[in-house]
């Protein structure tokens, strides 16, 4: 297995961009409580180590879903474009929100 596993870390968090060409952040979560998860319908119970995926749109705003680690890996990462590693400490839920104030154009990576 090498460093990069197509999954979330403590460490790293992962950015692609949908064909909508809005960031698609994927980070490592423990669910706080039950989730559903988009790609199965399945349950996400308390405590799970799961993957929180946060979109940050092109033209503004953000939005959240929790999805299971293996669904992610295999419905929505092979669908992202440009996937690349981003430090953990980057992708905070308030840092990402504030990326979604401004529009794609004038956003610094
Ligand atoms: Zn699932």
């Amino acid at each position: 297995m090498g460093q990069f596993d197509g999954q979330p870390s403590v460490r790293w968090s992962l950015r692609g961009l949908n064909e909508e060409g809005d960031e698609t952040w994927l980070i490592r979560g423990i669910a706080r409580k039950l989730y559903h998860c988009p790609g199965c319908h399945g349950n996400i119970d308390v405590g799970d180590e799961h993957t929180i995926v946060q979109y940050v749109r092109r033209l503004g705003g953000t939005d959240h879903h929790h999805w299971h680690r293996r669904c992610a890996e295999e419905l929505l990462i092979p669908e992202l474009g440009n996937l690349r590693r981003i430090p953990a400490s980057e992708s905070s839920q308030s840092r990402l929100e504030a990326r979604g104030r401004v529009k794609s154009g004038r956003r610094r990576n």
